[in-house]
């Protein structure tokens, strides 16, 4: 196999590593998410300058060690720098958390372009327009779907029959979608409103620029969270972090 590898991919978490070296975690375009290891990248005059910083999409050459999932970073230019992110706390804390979703649960080694075409538009929104919070649950109604858990919002998704729309709905993780009043007795379910429900049905289909123009109210945003925080628990077992700070975002205005 040929050790040198040239990609695309964006910078998705950044340590220190040794002395002076930085570790990264990179979510590419052509090997999904990888560690890689930038050398000299800690000290103050390096090479690598703000090409190795988050969120910046990079064009990487990189060196496969023998027998390791670790890959060494030996050059890189900035493709995409989503400056407004790096500038302003709020973008930040939205593109931090819609991150975390890829460092959560995308495994690694595992690539697929429409995830990372996902992820890209994502943040180029994030950074170019204002609503960060319908961009965000734009992006996790697609995630859940692109990681393949498309939530069932129209017949019951236990015993497929047609559903009575009442203001309140059941959604259940473990049978993948929205349940009718009569298998939603003792199972565990999330309660949703119906228009909440519409809202996730058109984020599953449309694009983010056919809905730039829709407009959802707090308490739907605050639902689809808990729906899709739900969801992945269920199916993956792993928890979020950034979702808390969601919600600081929202109490106090950032
Ligand atoms: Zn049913």
């Amino acid at each position: 196999m040929i050790p040198y590898h040239k990609t695309t991919g964006i910078i998705i978490k950044v340590r220190p590593y040794g002395e002076a070296n930085k570790h990264l975690t990179v979510y590419t375009r052509a090997y999904g998410k990888i560690h890689a290891v930038a050398k000299g990248a800690g000290k103050i005059k390096s090479r690598f300058g703000s090409t190795i910083e988050l969120f910046t999409e990079t064009k990487l050459f990189l060196y496969k060690q023998q027998n390791r999932d670790l890959y060494l970073l030996t050059q890189a230019d900035i493709e995409t720098h989503f400056k407004n992110i790096s500038k302003n706390v709020r973008k930040y804390t939205y593109a931090s958390a819609v991150t975390d979703f890829i460092n959560t649960f995308v495994p690694f080694g595992e690539k697929s372009r429409s995830l990372y075409e996902l992820y890209y538009n994502t943040l180029q929104k994030i950074n170019t327009e204002g609503h960060e919070d319908r961009i965000f649950s734009m992006f996790m109604v697609k995630f859940l779907t692109q990681t393949g858990f498309k939530i069932a919002l129209n017949l019951c998704s236990a015993c497929g029959s047609g559903l009575s729309r009442n203001i309140r709905m059941a959604v259940s993780p473990k049978h993948g979608g929205v349940v009718c009043e009569a298998c939603s007795n003792g199972i565990s379910t999330v309660e949703v409103y119906n228009n909440t429900l519409k809202l996730m049905e058109l984020m599953q289909r449309k694009s983010f620029d056919a809905l730039a123009n829709l407009r959802i109210e707090d308490k739907s945003h605050m639902e689809i969270e808990k729906v899709v925080e739900h969801f992945l628990e269920y199916n993956f077992e792993l928890k979020l972090k950034s979702l808390k700070v969601m919600e600081s975002i929202r109490n106090y205005g950032a």
